[in-house]
């Protein structure tokens, strides 16, 4: 027998083949939740629809999909899909080069991403995938926008934002090119504008707090908890209680609680509620502060040599008297402490040793010190994570439904009447607002008095949709188009609540953070008060990204991997197994042809060595001798091998018995090895464990050989046994070739049952 008479690995062809076969059977549905079976939502990242999906995506999906795939064949029941991020400034900058209006942009995108995202194989619910684009999903937006307003945690304040004037637009900071803007080339300013406020500090605390148990669940990986708490920025200390000329006492924060004595200046953040205070009955300290807002806080210069420093001609003393300490408002507190007072102590901090050089040269050094250090203080805490804006002068985005009226002044539109639409055939040219130039979007009816009312016409970040994006996925297809209070009154929400894991790249630390700071919110308000701890993310995996040459890939550097051509060369289950043997997924993966040429001659052999040793031959028999794969390297027989079906009696004394019990027993131990490590979605290991039991099942093959010549029968039955189990454990990650075997092996690929060795199909108590 040799290779000619078995089909070649033809990975297009078997991969189109499964493809259809999975979407015959409608596979990937996500089951109705039922009582006794475990539920996971595995929560893959949302993708902004740039244009196309990215060799990062493939990584990513590749994990998620593995660890999907697995819990369905342990018999879990697993809702795996995602919903288009398709608002936004990248939308709305392709639209622009592209001369489409941004809804049709996206909707090619969209459409071309799902093609891709199917052509490699991944088992996401299409039927519950969505656009955040759409009006059905982005009064989703608008309810949460006017839920946070109703409980104080969206809120008006002034922003600074970059301003072109030749465009007459607000600038993204990518949009800022060395101080120009990029579409004139023209100088940009700062100007100050009113912007919305997400109130985010509500919940540090009790982000911080669940920080430990989740770290316990053990399903919560190193990465992720370090975003975790890097966004966070806690900082541990003391703080005290100060006193101005004025009797009115400050609480001031210091990490420096053994040095308290060397504090030589007070600095506070211009967000601390007390410098609105003292700015109400002092108009030079007004003025100043305007200024340093008119500089921006957000882009100021992080550097403390340049950070906009202000006098406010105050000074605290301990309360138990002693030499005043100066106060000065500055940004450089925030970033450090967020919206808070703190001492300076130059002595400890670079920061504080800038400014007291800035604007204290002439102070004594030893202006303050003992009273201070026999003052009482306490343990504290501060935390860097800040308030943020979520509002945006750009068209493409969810429209805030917000009226200003001139009698009523900002009037919120009643949830009742959601959603406020965004006209569709907006074409941005990148000058303008062309929401605000929509006449028949902006002039309304006030919501309040009936009078005459123009619309907000800024439009919520994607990062305020992003909020809330893990949770649609949850409802039934059937229900989507219900109004919202139904929809979260639903079953299915507490069902698959919370996700099980998120499996995303290594930079959605914020956007985690924030989800689980906006879960807890809904929780008090009540939708989600069923999520008892706030969270809303029971496990999580960061990932690392994909580099190449030890670099960021990116068209500039022409370094740059295009997953269509890698599909074209060598097909779905070659790039999947690719991206998670070649490194564990906490690491960087650098880019190298050898992973992808070392899987692709694996699944080859795999291909030849099965086709040959699983069909059925003419008489109706699997054929487990001796043929040749189309593969290298394969174990071959020579042709004298008996073909007939004797066992053990019919060939003499059994000098075989013990290599099947190993070979079995060698099997076992790979299949718990595969188990435990995909469990810990460990997928290189997983992946290397199951090339080793390939390796162990050719052994197994020419040991027996070398025994006695050929296989009889119940050596046979144990390599088909060993082959049939090692396509079960590798449909997580080649799962097309892995059907196409068990195919082959006469087997259902598509059965509903629990398939994974040792799990049995009797539901679990
Ligand atoms: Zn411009
Ligand atoms: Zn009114």
């Amino acid at each position: 027998m040799n290779s000619r008479a078995f089909p070649e690995y033809d990975p297009h062809a078997i991969e189109a083949r499964r493809q259809a076969a999975w979407r015959e059977r409608d596979l990937f549905r996500t089951p109705d939740p039922a009582e006794d079976r475990p539920r996971r939502y595995i929560k893959p990242s949302a993708p902004f629809t740039s244009g196309n999906i990215h060799i990062g995506h493939v990584r990513s999906y590749s994990i998620g999909d593995a660890y999907a795939r697995f819990c369905r064949a342990r018999g879990d029941d697993v809702l795996f899909a995602f919903g288009f991020d398709s608002f936004g400034l990248p939308a709305e900058m392709g639209a622009i080069a592209g001369k489409v209006s941004p809804s049709a942009w996206v909707s090619r995108c969209a459409e071309h991403m799902t093609g891709q995202l199917e052509r490699l194989g991944f088992s996401f619910d299409w039927n519950r995938a969505f656009m955040s684009s759409d009006a059905v999903m982005y009064r989703w937006s608008q309810w949460l926008f006017l839920t946070l307003l109703e409980a104080g945690l969206v809120y008006r304040g002034t922003g600074t934002v970059d301003w072109c004037d030749t465009c007459q637009t607000t600038l993204a900071t990518i949009q800022v090119e060395d101080g120009t803007c990029w579409r004139c080339h023209n100088p940009v300013r700062l100007i100050q504008r009113p912007q919305w406020y997400l109130r985010i500090s509500t919940y540090l605390q009790e982000n911080d707090r669940n920080l430990e148990e989740l770290e316990q669940s053990g399903i919560w990986d190193e990465n992720a908890l370090a975003s975790q708490r890097f966004v966070l920025g806690r900082v541990d200390g003391v703080e005290l209680d100060m006193q101005g000329e004025d009797g009115a006492t400050l609480t001031v924060f210091t990490p420096h609680a053994d040095a308290i004595e060397q504090a030589r200046f007070v600095a506070v953040s211009p967000r601390h509620p007390q410098v609105e205070l003292w700015a109400a009955d002092d108009g030079e300290l007004r003025e100043r502060l305007e200024e340093l807002r008119a500089g921006g806080l957000e882009r100021a210069a992080r550097e403390a040599e340049t950070m906009p420093l202000v006098d406010s001609g105050r000074a605290l003393s301990s309360l138990s008297g002693g030499a005043p300490l100066p106060v000065i408002v500055t940004p450089t507190v925030d970033g450090r402490y967020g919206a808070t007072a703190v001492l300076g102590v130059p002595e400890r901090d670079r920061t504080d040793a800038v400014i007291a050089e800035r604007l204290l040269g002439d102070l004594p050094a030893d202006a303050a010190g003992a009273q201070l250090a026999s003052m009482d203080t306490r343990a504290a805490v501060r935390y860097r994570a800040n308030d943020f804006t979520i509002s945006r002068q750009r068209s493409w985005g969810t429209p805030i439904p917000i009226v200003y009226c001139e009698r009523c002044g900002t009037v919120p539109v009643g949830k009742e009447q959601l959603p406020v639409l965004l006209p569709l055939d907006l074409k941005p040219t990148g000058e303008g607002n062309p929401l605000a130039e929509r006449s028949e979007f902006v002039n309304t009816k006030c919501p309040s008095c009936g009078g005459e009312a123009k619309r907000e016409t800024d439009t919520l970040d994607c990062h305020f949709d992003a909020l809330w994006l893990w949770v649609p996925v949850c409802v039934p297809p059937s229900e989507r188009n219900a109004p919202l209070e139904q929809i979260l009154a639903l079953d299915d929400l507490r069902a698959w609540l919370p996700s099980e894991r998120v499996v995303a790249g290594s930079d959605s630390g914020n956007f985690v953070f924030d989800q689980r700071t906006v879960a807890k919110a809904l929780r008090d308000i009540g939708p989600l008060e069923f999520l008892k701890d706030g969270e809303p993310f029971a496990g999580c995996l960061f990932h690392e990204m994909v580099i190449a040459d030890g670099r960021k890939m990116s068209k500039h550097l022409g370094n740059v991997v295009d997953p269509d051509d890698l599909l074209e060369r060598y097909g779905a289950d070659t790039i999947r197994l690719a991206v998670l043997y070649a490194a564990r997924p906490q690491r960087a993966l650098n880019w190298s042809d050898s992973a992808v040429q070392r899987c692709h001659r694996f699944l080859r052999q795999l291909w030849g060595y099965a086709q040959a040793h699983l069909a059925p031959s003419a008489d109706g028999a699997a054929s487990a001798s001796g043929a040749q794969g189309s593969g290298d390297k394969v174990t071959t027989q020579d042709g004298t091998a008996t073909r007939d079906d004797a066992g053990v009696a019919a060939m003499g004394p059994d000098k075989t018995e013990h290599l099947r019990v190993r070979l079995a027993k060698w099997c076992e131990i790979a299949v718990e090895k595969i188990t435990a490590d995909l469990e810990e979605l460990q997928m290189h290991s997983a992946v290397r464990n199951v090339m080793r039991m390939f390796d162990r099942i050719r052994d197994y093959e020419s040991r027996v050989i070398a025994k006695r010549g050929s296989l009889c029968r119940e050596d046979r039955d144990a390599l088909i046994a060993a082959l049939t189990m090692l396509a079960v454990v590798l449909t997580p990650f080649a799962p097309h070739m892995a059907d196409e075997l068990l195919a082959t092996a006469g087997q259902d690929p598509l059965h509903a049952q629990p398939v994974w060795p040792g799990v049995s199909s009797e539901v679990p108590a």
